[in-house]
């Protein structure tokens, strides 16, 4: 699913793959509301299917509905590292507050509403190597794929051909490197390399519209591209030093 809701201009992706016996929800987006949709479409989707989630990342718009989702008693796989706290998921709600611009809606902490209902909560089902999983029917790979930050994973389905990249991959948005170094971005290439390798049909990004065919390599591309100017430059294209 694209385009769940996040802070302006962002939105995020999230998706699912239904075996015979599990589904298994990517990534359950910034809030409780994007987490129902999910819920809704993937029990829609594959009736009577157990449910599992796995976070492809440690970023609030990836986790924020893993508190919906604990609360059905529903595993959530995610890196060994994602270890948020109260308060940091406090400062993203102040922050997207921060960021509304009528004062009156400010003042009222309208962000509040986005967050109805949200909580807080890592991944039960911790995650720290390549690991395969058996959804029934259908073999699935999560690959370690750092860079964006230390904890992100993809998803890869070889049966369609399909990976969900998380933010490894963004689609038309410039990439976040601001969570990192350069050797985060290094990391982040080497990544890239590993994605190739697996040749997909079809990329769901962490954000942006999904890739297909030919699209695909471009993608991998131009976010190379933007990687290797970074280490060249010494700093990412959307840090405070770049835009001064
Ligand atoms: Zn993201």
């Amino acid at each position: 699913m694209t385009g769940l809701g996040y802070a302006p201009p962002w939105s995020v992706n999230a998706g699912f793959v239904a075996g015979r016996e599990t589904t298994l929800i990517v990534d359950t987006g910034a809030n409780a509301l994007a987490a129902a949709t999910l819920h809704g479409y993937a029990s829609a989707a594959s009736g009577g299917n157990r449910l599992a989630v796995i976070d492809t990342e440690r970023h609030f718009d990836h986790i924020g509905g893993n508190g919906y989702f604990r609360d059905r008693g529903i595993d959530v796989y995610g890196h060994a590292n994602i270890r948020r706290t109260a308060e940091e998921f406090r400062a993203e709600i102040d922050d997207f507050n921060d960021q509304i611009r009528n004062p009156f809606r400010r003042a009222r902490g309208e962000a509040q509403v986005f967050y109805h209902q949200t909580r807080l909560e890592n991944p039960n089902r911790p995650i720290s190597e390549n690991t395969s999983m058996d959804l029934g029917n259908c073999e699935i790979e999560i690959l370690l794929t750092p860079g964006h930050t230390p904890t992100n994973l993809s998803v890869w389905v070889p049966r369609d051909g399909v990976l969900f990249s998380g933010d490894c991959l963004v689609n038309l948005y410039l990439p976040n490197l601001d969570s990192g170094t350069a050797i985060d971005w290094q990391q982040w290439l080497q990544s890239l390399d590993r994605i190739a390798d697996l040749a997909p049909a079809v990329v769901m990004p962490g954000h942006g519209p999904v890739a297909r065919g030919d699209e695909v390599n471009r993608l991998i591309a131009s976010v190379r591209d933007v990687l290797r100017q970074a280490i060249a430059d010494g700093r990412s294209p959307t840090s405070r030093a770049a835009t001064a």
